[in-house]
């Protein structure tokens, strides 16, 4: 029942807590993430946990008042049986964010990490064993088509959530097509962040590069098209260049390090790829562009936060989803285009701007094709605030009480109440 689940969700938080810095440094040791972004993390799934434990208490069914002679309700059940598969690029943030609603409403999961970050999930699996009854959770590691397809295949696997590629949210989408269950999928991102004539310019620089450069840019919403109005091209560039500059890029484990590597080799031969793409398509290297040389980054899958300037939003660095600490800057004059170029992608995750004017804020945020807008500020998350994609970015909100209708299934029960003899 609900309050047991909670009082479960809640000892994971716990669990988490008290173990805080061994999940950070697996984390940290597992995906590349600097050791403060990877506590930052690990709190962040704490947070999450405890959110869902107090949503446990919300699920409710409803009574409909349409015939005198019967008592109409209905009731939120669970799925049964609920596979989850999620990428690399947040391991253990994840895990909370898929098994959080799957528990609060009183499903079991399969649960498939990424084959390149497995480790925080399993050794919450540890915790998993000693608080929910067996075969509540499995945590099934492995590579995507030997574990993940079978599970997302699988006639008894009632309901699927993913989060990743959309080529494989794509695949996994058909699979679950063959026996009607529904999924809910967070894919990729290309958003756009747009710089108004009026914007602060530190509140831009700041909104796009906290959140271009954080995790070494390998984040589906990260805003990795900015739209910089021409009357303030040339401040926007100075001030984002010498923010570019502040990245320390280096060992995770070294403190003062703010970007480490990519989070595999397959991950560098792609963004290193697109360094050579950029160029060739013509855009201007504003910063960066290569790998940094020296003896730190000998051992490691790092590449430099790059700038790409003088764009056009046509180009592949500007339409396809990088995954890597790779800005591009495109310079608009007129609002409709700009627009049209802003949606002319097709991603729908995310979107941002920075301006002082609150009219033009709220009508940009409803010409925008995203899921999430944010304005002077980005990507800020907090629990309880619906997450997800428009387009190709996705199907289905999490993080929210919506969430909770992707979890259970609705039965309707109808009872005659006119069979009294009385
Ligand atoms: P990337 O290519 O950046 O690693 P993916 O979308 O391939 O992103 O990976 C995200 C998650 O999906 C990982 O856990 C991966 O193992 C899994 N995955 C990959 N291919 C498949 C597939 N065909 N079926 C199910 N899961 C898959
Ligand atoms: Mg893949």
């Amino acid at each position: 029942m609900p309050p047991e689940r909670q009082d479960v969700l809640r000892e994971l938080a716990e669990r988490v807590r008290a173990n805080n810095d061994e999940f950070t440094l697996l984390e940290s040791l597992d995906s590349g993430k600097p050791l403060d972004v990877a506590q930052g993390e690990i709190e962040r799934a704490i947070s999450y946990f405890e959110y869902y434990a107090g949503l446990c208490r919300s699920i409710e069914g409803k009574q409909f008042p349409y015939d005198a002679d019967a008592l109409i309700y209905t009731r939120r059940e669970p799925y049964g049986v609920v596979g989850q598969i999620i990428p690399w690029n947040f391991p253990f943030v994840m895990v909370s964010y898929k098994l959080g609603p799957a528990l609060a409403t009183g499903n079991t999961v399969v649960l498939k990490p990424a084959e390149q970050t497995p480790l925080t999930a399993l050794r919450f699996a540890r915790e998993l064993q000693e608080v929910v009854p067996d075969g509540v959770v499995n945590v099934v590691s492995g590579f995507g088509e030997e574990a993940g397809d079978p599970l997302t295949s699988h006639q008894e696997v009632r309901k699927v959530a993913f989060t990743g590629s959309t080529e494989v949210g794509h695949q996994i989408m058909r699979n679950a097509a063959n026996r009607t269950a529904p999924v809910t999928l967070e894919l990729g991102g290309k958003s756009p962040f747009i710089v108004f004539p009026d914007a602060d310019i530190d509140v831009a620089v700041e909104s796009v590069a906290g959140v271009m450069y954080y995790n070494t840019g390998q984040s589906c919403d990260a805003p990795s098209r900015v739209f910089v109005h021409e009357d303030v091209r040339e401040e926007f560039m100075d001030a984002f260049l010498e923010r570019t500059q502040e990245e320390v890029v280096g060992d995770p484990l070294v403190e003062g390090t703010t970007m480490g590597p990519l989070v595999s080799e397959a991950q560098y031969e792609k963004v290193t790829g697109y360094l050579d793409i950029g160029r060739e398509e013509g855009a201007t290297v504003a910063a960066g562009g290569g790998v940094p040389e020296g003896d730190t980054y000998g051992n490691g899958w790092y590449v430099e936060p790059t700038v790409f300037s003088e764009a056009s939003n046509d180009m592949r660095v500007a339409q396809d989803e990088i995954f890597g600490p790779v800005e591009t800057v495109i310079t608009w004059s007129d609002y409709d285009e700009m627009i049209r170029q802003a949606n002319d992608t097709e991603y729908g995750l995310a979107a941002g701007m920075a301006t002082e004017n609150a009219s033009l804020a709220h009508e940009t945020a409803a010409e925008l094709e995203a899921g999430n807008v944010w304005v002077n500020k980005y990507a800020t998350l907090p629990p309880g605030v619906p997450f997800g994609g428009y387009k190709q970015s996705g199907i289905g909100r999490e993080h929210t009480r919506e969430t909770l209708l992707a979890y259970t299934r609705c039965k309707t029960v109808d009872i005659a109440t006119d069979r009294s003899p009385m």
